[in-house]
């Protein structure tokens, strides 16, 4: 029988990439469905019997791909990844709890997920307690007042760069049988596994690229957590399509460099804000000789490159601080090559209490800051002239 050429187009021969002749980066399988010689073999695969792939809802190679590399940076054995940041959120918290568990949380962290678990857990009957991320005798009467599924936390926090003490919330929830969620973005993949956390969630859309050009997220746990959690997600239908995570994979090879070289120039510009008579209360992991500069040093090994301080003068003089930047755009987000800044005005969460807004330390000044690439004398001559 000859094909037409209308079926030709269709049904053409494929190309073979011998075995042992391999791309030096993995390919983009921009693809939905994936065929096989016998109904056994798909039925196989969607029973999970043998391997392979069916439909890119539930996997794809590329993303596969980037999800073991994540994997095993953060010294996990398995790896979700998801179309954004507060998706990762919101799916593990969908998937991990039912009416009437209980959550509990804090005040310092990342605003969407404050809206996830008290609007949308709460319209499905899960119940939360928000205390202070520094408040250790709080997460333990929390605890022992009530059966809590999971904790939920960030280190360092966004926006204004707290340190939880990992150790001290593991430990009391394995007393208390919850589970730990660590949000632990701003960290990055390659922090914090020596941790006994249950389950890590990323946003991808932070470091994995490097330009702040694609979004994502991840969920890094053990098989058996991933294993639970995976059949929810897969109908939630939120998953990472395959060319961001090519754009990911082509990003992460370069992540170690930046991280570090981020790290390196936030360390620098703390020596300069911290030496600045219009600057105070400068949060940097490690800088310091405080109880929590202590902790981050104890806890990680590059600190990152988001900086929060406050600007001494006010929420107005931190407005112009902000607009005077030459090179630091006025935008949130962190991990980029360009240098970032929040103004006063964009940090101040509209929800809180008198009281969780004094816990939550953004004051009326407070600023934060992204480092980028740039070189880091020209940044700190570019804060210079803005301060003054
Ligand atoms: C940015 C961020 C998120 C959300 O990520 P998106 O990719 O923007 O959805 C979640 N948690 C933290 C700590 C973040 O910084």
């Amino acid at each position: 029988m000859r094909m037409k050429p209308e079926t030709y187009v269709i049904h053409a021969p494929v190309v073979e990439t011998p075995a042992d002749n391999r791309p030096l980066n993995f390919p983009v399988y921009q693809n939905v469905k994936w065929e096989t010689e016998t109904i056994d073999d798909a039925l196989g695969i969607v029973r999970g019997q043998r391997p392979g792939y069916f439909y890119s809802r539930v996997s794809n190679p590329t993303v596969h791909q980037l999800e073991t590399l994540l994997a095993s940076l953060q010294g996990r054995e398995q790896c979700l990844a998801t179309a954004s940041g507060v998706n990762a959120v919101a799916q593990t918290l969908i998937a991990l709890c039912r009416a009437g568990d209980h959550v509990l949380f804090f005040v310092e962290g990342y605003g969407p997920t404050r809206a996830i678990i008290r609007n949308l857990l709460g319209r499905y009957g899960v119940t939360h307690s928000m205390i202070s991320i520094d408040d250790h005798a709080g997460i333990e009467r929390e605890l022992a007042a009530r059966p809590t599924r999971l904790i939920f936390f960030e280190s360092p926090t966004n926006p204004i760069n707290k340190i939880a003490d990992i150790a001290v919330i593991t430990e009391l929830a394995q007393r208390y049988g919850a589970l730990t969620v660590l949000d632990n973005t701003a960290a990055g993949f390659h922090q914090h596994g020596q941790y006994p956390i249950d389950v890590f969630v990323h946003s991808l859309t932070k470091f994995t690229t490097g330009n702040g050009d694609v979004m994502g997220g991840a969920v890094i746990s053990r098989s058996e957590l991933i294993a639970q959690i995976k059949s929810d997600f897969s109908i939630l239908g939120a998953q990472l399509d395959p060319l961001s995570a090519s754009l990911m994979l082509r990003g992460m090879k370069s992540y170690f460099v930046r991280y570090r070289a981020q790290s390196a120039s936030a360390q620098r510009i703390a020596d300069f804000l911290a030496s600045h008579p219009a600057c105070t209360r400068l949060r940097y992991p490690g800088w310091g000789n405080g109880a929590a500069a202590s902790l981050a040093r104890r806890q990680m090994q590059d600190m990152g490159c988001v900086l929060a301080f406050d600007i001494r003068a006010g929420a107005e003089a931190g407005r112009r601080f902000a607009e005077r930047l030459q090179y630091f755009a006025k935008t949130p987000s962190f991990g980029s090559a360009e240098s970032l800044v929040m103004a006063p005005q964009m940090m101040q969460p509209k929800e809180f209490t008198p009281e969780q807004r004094a816990y939550s330390d953004i004051g009326e000044g407070s600023v934060r800051l992204s480092i980028g690439l740039e070189d880091v004398e020209d940044l700190i001559a570019d804060l210079d002239q803005a301060l003054r």
